[in-house]
C-alpha cells in the first residue's frame, strides 16, 4: 500500500475555522457597480466579489497562531519588543537555516528572567550580516522595516539616485532584473534611473501540462548571457545593482534555480556590481528548488533559503507575500558588503536610509507599522518555511492551471508559485487585435460582469506599453494573472473560476477591447486610470 507521502495528493496543512459569507450579488448588479467605479478592476467593491484573485499580497488569512501573537503587540514608540523578535527572525529565517534561536519564544511564552532578555533579545550585540544587532544597528545601520515592499524599493532608489548622479562616471543608469514588478520598475523610473528585464529566453516555451510534476525549467531565471553584454554594452558603471525576483511575478511567478542565483552572483563579482534579491516569494522559491532543482532534495527549506541568502548583497521584501502577513516590509544588506563599501561615499549609506526612513515612515523600530503587525509578521516568518503548507499551495496554484489547460485555455506553464497566469497573446490569436486594444483588460472586465471573478491584468496596459521605446517594449508581456491569496480558497472556489474562465475563452471574440478614459499618462496607472469597454 502507498504510504501518506505516496498519494500524489498533498497532506492537508491546515483547517478554516472561521468562515465569511459570500453575498449573492447579480450580474445587473455588478454591471451597475463596474459602471460607478469606471470599469477599473481595482477599484470594484471587493465585498461585491464572488472569488477575487487580484493579490496575494496582504490577503492572506492568517494563523491562530499569528492571531495569538497580536495580543503580545507593543505599541511603545521606540523599541517596541517586536522590533527586537522581527529582526532576530529576520537572522533566523535568512542566515540561521536548521538553527533558529526563535529569540520570539521569549515573549510569547513570557520570559521574566531579565538578564535572560537582555542577554538574549534587548541588548544582545552582533554584527557582520543582514542585521547589526544592539550598538552596530545604531552605528552602522542596516536593517530598515517599513510598511510595504514599495516603501522598502522608495527607500533604497531615491537614495542611492543622487549619489549615482553626484559621484559615479555615467549619464545614464541601468537596473538589470530577471522581472522588475511593477512597483520597483516604477520607483526606478520615479528616480530617473532605468529598468531593464532579462528575461530567460524559455519563458513562453512550451510545456505540457502533465509533466509538471515532474520537472520544472526554471523558467524564472535570470538571462545572464545578456547580464553580461549589457554591463559590458553600457559600462560597469552604469549598473549600480543588479536585482534577482524570487519568484519571478512578473515572468508568470516563475521559479528562480540556485545554479541560476550562483551565475549571477559571479558576474555580480566580477564586476563588483551590489547584487539584491527582491525576496518577497522566497520561501515559494526554496520549495521549487527542493522539488526540482538536482542536489537538494534532501536539504531543508530553511537551509535552502540560508544558502540562497549567502549568495546575495542585500534584499527589499515585502511581508505581505508568501502569505506572511497582511502588512509589512523591508530592506536590509550585508554590513560591510559591496552595497555598504560602494555607497557609502560621503556618508555611511545606513545612516542616510535611516534618516529617509524617518522622515517617511516614523521612528525606525516600528518603520510605520502597529506592535500588532510586527508580532503577526514575525510568527508568520517561521510558518512560512513549512513544507506541508508550501507544498499544499503549490498544488493548488498547479491544480488550478492543470484545470485550464485541459480545458484548452492558453496558461502559462508549468504553473508559478503563488498565481496562475494566462498569455493574452495566445487567448485572442487569430483575433484582428493589437496590444493597444487591452484585450486582456476586457477579459478581467468580463470575468467581473458575468461571474463575480477578479483577476488582474500585467501585461501592455499595467506596464503603460504605449509610453514604452521599441526596444523597452520588448520587455513586456502579455499576461492575465490570478493570485491565489494564502489559504483563502478551496477546490470549489478554483472549480467555479476554471468553469468561467474556460466559457469566457471560448466566446473570446464577445470580449471587448478596452480605452483609457482618463488618466492614460499616470504612473501606475492601473491603480488609478479610468476605463471604457467598447461592445461591439
Ligand atoms: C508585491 C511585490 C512588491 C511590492 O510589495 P508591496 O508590499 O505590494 O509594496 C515588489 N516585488 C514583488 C515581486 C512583489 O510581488
Amino acid at each position: 500500500m502507498k504510504s501518506q507521502n505516496e498519494l500524489g495528493i498533498p497532506i492537508p496543512a491546515n483547517k478554516p475555522l472561521i468562515v465569511r459569507t459570500i453575498k449573492q450579488v447579480t450580474k445587473e448588479q455588478r454591471e451597475y457597480a463596474l459602471k460607478k467605479t469606471e470599469y477599473n478592476v481595482f477599484s470594484f467593491p471587493a465585498d461585491l466579489l464572488f472569488v477575487d484573485f487580484l493579490s496575494d499580497s496582504g490577503s492572506g488569512t492568517m494563523t491562530d497562531l499569528q492571531w495569538a501573537s497580536l495580543f503580545h503587540g507593543d505599541e511603545s514608540y521606540g523599541r517596541n519588543k517586536g522590533y527586537y523578535v522581527l529582526l532576530d527572525a529576520i537572522r533566523d529565517t535568512f542566515e540561521r537555516g536548521d538553527n533558529p534561536k526563535r529569540a520570539i519564544n521569549l515573549i510569547l511564552t513570557g520570559e521574566t528572567n531579565v538578564k535572560k532578555l537582555m542577554d538574549e533579545l534587548y541588548l544582545t550585540s552582533f554584527e557582520g550580516g543582514f542585521v547589526n544587532g544592539g550598538i552596530h544597528q545604531l552605528i552602522r545601520p542596516n536593517a530598515f522595516i517599513v510598511p510595504q515592499g514599495r516603501c522598502a524599493e522608495h527607500l533604497l532608489f531615491s537614495t542611492i539616485a543622487p549619489i549615482l548622479r553626484k559621484n559615479y562616471n555615467s549619464k545614464e543608469f541601468f537596473i538589470p532584473n530577471n522581472g522588475h514588478f511593477d512597483t520597483t520598475e516604477a520607483n526606478i523610473l520615479a528616480n530617473g534611473l532605468n529598468p531593464i528585464n532579462l528575461f530567460s529566453s524559455n519563458l513562453l516555451d512550451e510545456f505540457p501540462w502533465d509533466q509538471m510534476d515532474n520537472r520544472n525549467p526554471f523558467k524564472g531565471n535570470m538571462d545572464i548571457k545578456r547580464l553580461e553584454e549589457l554591463i559590458q554594452d553600457k559600462g560597469m558603471d552604469a549598473i549600480p545593482l543588479i536585482y534577482i525576483t524570487i519568484t519571478n511575478n512578473t515572468a508568470a511567478g516563475q521559479p528562480v534555480e540556485m545554479k541560476n542565483i550562483k551565475e549571477v552572483r559571479k558576474i555580480a563579482k566580477k564586476y563588483d556590481i551590489p547584487l539584491f534579491f527582491d525576496a518577497c516569494r522566497f520561501a515559494e522559491n526554496a520549495n521549487f528548488i527542493k522539488e526540482f532543482e538536482e542536489g537538494y532534495q534532501d536539504i531543508s527549506i530553511p537551509n535552502i533559503v540560508k544558502e540562497m541568502f549567502s549568495y546575495v548583497d542585500g534584499f527589499t521584501i515585502s511581508f505581505k507575500k508568501d502569505g506572511l502577513a497582511n502588512i509589512g516590509g523591508g530592506f536590509f544588506f550585508k554590513d560591510n558588503g559591496t552595497f555598504h563599501r560602494k555607497f557609502s561615499v560621503e556618508e555611511d549609506i545606513g545612516i542616510k536610509l535611516k534618516e529617509k526612513q524617518i522622515l517617511t515612515f516614523g521612528n525606525d523600530s516600528y518603520g510605520g507599522l502597529s506592535g500588532r503587525d510586527i508580532m503577526a509578521l514575525t510568527t508568520g516568518l517561521y510558518e512560512v518555511v513549512q513544507e506541508t503548507y508550501l507544498n499544499e499551495r503549490k498544488f493548488q496554484v498547479r491544480n488550478f492551471a492543470r484545470k485550464l489547460a485541459k480545458n484548452n485555455v492558453p496558461v502559462i506553464l508549468p504553473a508559478g508559485g503563488h498565481a496562475v497566469y494566462i498569455n493574452i497573446d495566445k487567448f485572442f490569436e487569430g483575433m484582428d487585435s493589437s496590444l493597444d486594444d487591452f484585450r486582456g483588460v476586457g477579459f478581467t472586465i468580463e470575468l467581473i460582469r458575468h461571474y463575480g471573478i477578479r483577476a488582474a491584468e500585467l501585461g501592455p496596459f499595467a506596464f503603460e506599453w504605449d509610453k514604452k521605446t521599441p526596444e523597452q517594449k520588448k520587455g513586456v508581456l502579455n499576461l492575465v494573472r490570478f493570485a491565489l491569496p494564502r489559504n483563502v480558497y478551496g477546490t470549489s472556489h478554483i472549480d467555479y473560476a476554471v468553469a468561467a474562465i474556460t466559457e469566457l475563452f471560448n466566446n473570446r471574440d464577445k470580449i471587448p477591447k478596452v480605452k483609457i478614459s482618463r488618466g492614460a499618462k499616470l504612473r501606475l496607472r492601473h491603480f488609478q486610470t479610468g476605463l471604457q469597454p467598447i461592445y461591439e
